[in-house]
Order: structure tokens, then C-alpha cells, then sequence
């Protein structure tokens, strides 16, 4: 069946896997499971209407809302030894969506950046090996 896919629409797949992960249910639940309450007053004394909530990035250690924060899996879901083409689409599946609680981690936008270019880069090393 993979025969009938070009490079282009199999990345689309991906891509769609990825958005998949990251609105489903799981994903709010284990961001959600980082929040941490801010209950420091209003300026003028008052207690929030709303509690104020915080989620630490794991790498900078900064104080971001959840909206800022993207759950990583501190192992890649590509290991660096392979491609995503290479995958076989259920595994890809697998580890995107039922990596153990311990894989994944909480990144700002920012640092989930820099660690995802740095295992792009890793990657190209391998591949040329
Ligand atoms: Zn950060």
C-alpha cells in the first residue's frame, strides 16, 4: 500500500498523525497534569475569579502558559538512526501516541525547537554514515 503513496502524501499522513496527537484527549491530560496554580493575589489584594495556571519548561526551567508548551517525547518518536519514511506507519502511531508518561515532558515553544533541530541534524549524520 506504501507504494501508492508519494513522498509528499505520506508526510501529509505524518503531519496529520501529529495533529491527531496533539489535540487529543491524552495530550490536554498529560499538559494539563504539569499545570501548576498560581495563587498570588490581584494587585489590588483580591482574589482571582480565575485561577492563573503555569506549566515549567523542562529545559529552561521558565514559567509559560499552557498554550506556550508542547509535550516532547525526550526520546524522539523518529529515532536518529532513522527517517519517518523509513517507518512503518502503526509504529510512528505508537510511539507518537502511547509513549510512556516518562518519554514525555514539558518544552517551551522555543526549546522544543532547538532540541528538534538538533535531532534533525543527528539524523542527517546517520544518514550519511
Ligand atoms: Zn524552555
Amino acid at each position: 500500500m506504501r507504494e501508492l503513496l508519494s513522498k509528499k502524501d505520506f508526510n501529509l499522513i505524518i503531519r496529520a498523525i501529529d495533529r491527531v496527537w496533539s489535540r487529543s484527549l491524552r495530550y490536554k491530560e498529560i499538559l494539563h497534569s504539569y499545570r501548576i496554580v498560581d495563587d498570588t493575589p490581584n494587585k489590588d489584594g483580591s482574589t482571582r475569579k480565575k485561577p492563573l495556571y503555569w506549566i515549567i519548561c523542562d529545559t529552561c526551567k521558565g514559567k509559560f502558559r499552557a498554550a506556550e508548551i508542547q509535550i516532547d517525547h525526550s526520546f524522539p518518536v523518529v529515532p536518529v538512526y532513522t527517517t519517518t519514511w523509513e517507518m512503518n506507519i502503526d509504529y510512528y502511531i505508537q510511539r507518537r501516541h502511547c509513549s510512556p508518561k516518562d518519554n514525555l515532558r514539558p518544552l517551551c515553544k522555543p526549546c522544543h525547537k532547538v532540541k528538534s533541530k538538533y535531532e534533525r541534524q543527528e539524523r542527517k549524520k546517520w544518514a550519511n554514515k
